[in-house]
């Protein structure tokens, strides 16, 4: 009975069209000047985001994902409608743990930065370990930092719109190795944009998603 009820609910709530919407920026477009241009943060969030946005309006439409975060999609959909949600789900958690040069706090102190010791062997292991791997993926897509379903920290390139919220971890950082995330400014030298990004991930942010998981 509840089940019948909430799958209704669900039925009748996704049919409002343009229930997702682009998150807002935590930060006026050039604050992440200059590792990431005021072009290259107008384009991807205020394009390619909003293209992901439309398209998922669009795509779940009569689906059972219809009203549902785009957290459950990332978790339980395939296809485009995994694609469209899973990009939301991503970049607006890469918005959120970049900041300005100035604000963000470079490095992480307190639990985190211990279980980063723990499970890397050091906050540069851990750096290089990340690096290597956004490095090493061939293509578009991902480079991860969560915790698995044991409590360890783990470091995971996904292709594409990936990430591991379906192997059940909770995602702390993620970066977005898309050629439109850094061509603008970097062209094609991706180790540049990897090596520079470190300048304006805010590391409150992602320490108080670990300490909140
Ligand atoms: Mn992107």
């Amino acid at each position: 009975m509840k089940k019948t009820v909430l799958l209704w609910a669900a039925l009748v709530l996704g049919v409002a069209y343009g229930q997702y919407t682009l998150p807002p920026l935590p930060y006026p477009p050039d604050a992440l000047e200059p590792v990431l241009s005021a072009e290259t943060v107008e384009t991807h969030h205020g394009k390619h985001v909003q293209a992901y946005v439309d398209n998922l309006n669009r795509l779940v439409l009569g689906t059972l994902f219809a009203a549902q975060s785009v957290e459950y999609i990332s978790r339980f959909a395939d296809g485009a409608i995994y694609n469209n949600g899973a990009q939301i789900y991503n970049h607006t958690l890469y918005f959120d743990v970049l900041a300005s040069e100035n604000e963000a706090k470079h490095t992480p102190t307190g639990a985190l930065a211990a279980a980063i010791d723990r499970d890397f062997g050091s906050w540069s292991d851990f750096k290089k370990e990340f690096v290597r791997s956004a490095n090493s993926l061939f293509g578009s897509g991902w480079t991860w930092l969560s915790v698995d379903p044991g409590g360890k920290l783990v470091i995971g390139s996904y292709r594409n719109a990936g990430n591991p919220l379906k192997k059940g971890h909770f995602p702390l950082l993620g970066v977005d190795v898309w050629e439109h995330a850094y061509y603008i400014d970097y062209r094609n030298r991706k180790a540049d944009y990897l090596d520079a990004l470190w300048r304006i991930v805010d590391w409150k942010v992602i320490e108080s998603r670990y300490e909140n998981r």
